[in-house]
Order: structure tokens, then C-alpha cells, then sequence
């Protein structure tokens, strides 16, 4: 990421010079009009010293104030970008944070109101799987660590085809706007399988980084809470059966729409079939995430 202190890059420091150079060539163009224009009639010794005047005076102080307001306009864009880039991306794991994912991808679904063929999307949700033992055993450094990790397995798999968001501590989100559903769950997997095979080198010995999973796929139009609701609830699901797994919903226009559907799987109804992936971590016994927890 860009500095204050790298100072101003190869394109700022052109721009600076084209903008000097035609500030000055315009002064002395106007100086050197005027002078004319005034002088003129006066001709003769009195007509060339002032045309060499007018020639040298611009040049002498608009080549160091064009520099000067070049070099502060292009600092002013520099900072400008860093707090664009402070304001909508997480510092430690460099994915959006959770106000700037949410309204990219709300954006997105605002779109497909108009969109005669709306394509299929998939949110995931996904919540580093018992993190606080992490923390409590390798200390918050290597936490910081493991989430750093995850986040760049996660930017990895999904390879520039959607967005990735860190949701607030150790939660994290995809949006995938053009999924193919033959294909999310793979991704979702392959976001699995990687943590998992990374979490044992990031925090070797008891406890190693694992990440459960919850995948909404679903076609518009609908609306964000609500899918975000069902990717959600898969997530709860999957930490209740095991935790680092994967729980694919895929959202079948039905009566009622999307709403409908989520309510369904809120009050635990039979009807929506969940995809699985992963045979999961937790001993037979350990205790199930709340939903406060999350
Ligand atoms: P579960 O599998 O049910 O999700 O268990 P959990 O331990 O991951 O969930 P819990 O909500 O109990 O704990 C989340 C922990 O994540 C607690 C908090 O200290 C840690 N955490 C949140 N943000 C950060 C961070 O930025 N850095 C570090 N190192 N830890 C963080
Ligand atoms: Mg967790
Ligand atoms: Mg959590």
C-alpha cells in the first residue's frame, strides 16, 4: 500500500512537470501578449528590453510556484486515495471492511432490479472455527496471524471472481456475483481445505486454524438481509454439526420468494436441502457456537 512518507510516485512527478511547464508557457505567452500590445508603439531599444522582461520575469516565478502547487495538488490526491483506501478496507487483513462490502454488494443487487437476466450469486459467510483458543494459547500476535492467513487463502480461491470482506473479528464474507452452481461449492471447499492445510503450519501443535463455512446461492431478485440471513444460518449450522465444514443452501424460486425461504430456515423447517462438505473438527461432545458467539 501507498505512503505518505514513499512520497510521490514516477506518474505524480510527470504530471507535476507537464503541469509546470504549461503553467509557465501560458504565463509568459499572456506576459509577453500584453507586453506587446502596450509597448508596441513605443518601438525600438525600449520594445526589446520589456519583450525580454516579460519574457523572464514568468519564467522566474512560475516555474517554482507551478512546482510548488503541482507537488501540493498531487500530495492532496495521494492523501485523498490513502483515505479512500483507509476508509473502505480492513488495515490488518487488506479485504473490505464490513460497511464497504455490505454496500458494494447491496449495490450489486440493486442492479439486477433492471437486469432482464439476472445472473446467480453466492454469499458466503465464513467464522474462524474456536479462535479464541488461539488467542488464549499462541497469544494475539499469532492470531493476528491466522486471520491474515485466512484472509489471503480466501482472496486465493476466489481469484478476482467476487468480493471479499472482513465482517467484524474473526468472520468474514464472499460475494460471488456470477457463480456457477456447479461450481460454489468447490470454491467454498477449496477456501476450507486451503485454512485448514495452512492452519496447521500458522499455529503448529493443539489447536489448528480451521474455518466453518455458510453458503447462500440464490438468484434475484432478492435482498441482501435476507440472503445474508440464510448464508448465516448455514453457518450456524455448520458450527453445530463439527465445525470446518461447508452448509450450501441453494435458493429455488419458490412461492413467497427469498423472505420466505429465510423464515423457513430460521423456524427450522423441513423442505430446504443443505449441501455438506468437510467431516468436520470438533469431538462428538464439544459445545455447539451460540449464536451470540458468533
Ligand atoms: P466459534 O468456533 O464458535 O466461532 O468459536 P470462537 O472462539 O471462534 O468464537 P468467539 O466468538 O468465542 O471468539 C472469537 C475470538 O476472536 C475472540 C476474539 O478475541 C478473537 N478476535 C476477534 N478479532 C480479532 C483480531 O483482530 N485479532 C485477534 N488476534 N483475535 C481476534
Ligand atoms: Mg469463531
Ligand atoms: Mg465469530
Amino acid at each position: 500500500m501507498k505512503s505518505l512518507e514513499q512520497g510521490l510516485d514516477r506518474r505524480a512527478i510527470i504530471w507535476i512537470m507537464n503541469w509546470t511547464f504549461s503553467g509557465t508557457a501560458g504565463c509568459t505567452a499572456v506576459a509577453l501578449l500584453i507586453t506587446y500590445y502596450y509597448i508596441v508603439p513605443f518601438g525600438g531599444e525600449l520594445m526589446a528590453t520589456s519583450m525580454r522582461l516579460a519574457l523572464f520575469i514568468p519564467l522566474l516565478l512560475a516555474i517554482p510556484l507551478f512546482a510548488f502547487i503541482g507537488i501540493k495538488l498531487q500530495q492532496l490526491a495521494l492523501a485523498n486515495d490513502l483515505l479512500t483506501l483507509a476508509s473502505r478496507y480492513d488495515g490488518l487483513t487488506g479485504c473490505l471492511n464490513r460497511a464497504a462490502f455490505t454496500s458494494d454488494v447491496t449495490a450489486f443487487f440493486a442492479d439486477q432490479d433492471l437486469e432482464p437476466f439476472p445472473p446467480t450469486s453466492a454469499l458466503m459467510v465464513l467464522d474462524a472455527d474456536h479462535f479464541k483458543r488461539i488467542n488464549d494459547c499462541h497469544g494475539h500476535l499469532a492470531g493476528d496471524q491466522a486471520l491474515v492467513a485466512i484472509a489471503t487463502e480466501m482472496r486465493q480461491a476466489v481469484d478476482g471472481s467476487g468480493l471479499t470482506g472482513r465482517l467484524g473479528g474473526e468472520e468474514f464474507g464472499v460475494f460471488v456475483p456470477y457463480a456457477r452452481p456447479e461450481t460454489i461449492g468447490a470454491m467454498a471447499e477449496r477456501i476450507r481445505l486451503a485454512v485448514a492445510e495452512r492452519g496447521q503450519a500458522i499455529a503448529p501443535g493443539a489447536e489448528p486454524v480451521t474455518v466453518s463455512v455458510g453458503v447462500a446461492l440464490f438468484s434475484y431478485p432478492a435482498h441482501y438481509e435476507d440472503v445474508f440471513k440464510i448464508a448465516d444460518d448455514q453457518l450456524y449450522l455448520a458450527k453445530n454439526t463439527g465445525r470446518n465444514r461447508v452448509c450450501l443452501v441453494e435458493y429455488l424460486r419458490r412461492p413467497g420468494g427469498i423472505r420466505a425461504m429465510a423464515n423457513q430456515l430460521r423456524e427450522g423447517l423441513a423442505g430446504v436441502f443443505t449441501e455438506t462438505f468437510g467431516s468436520g473438527r470438533d469431538e462428538p461432545g464439544e459445545e455447539p457456537s451460540s449464536v451470540a458467539g458468533r
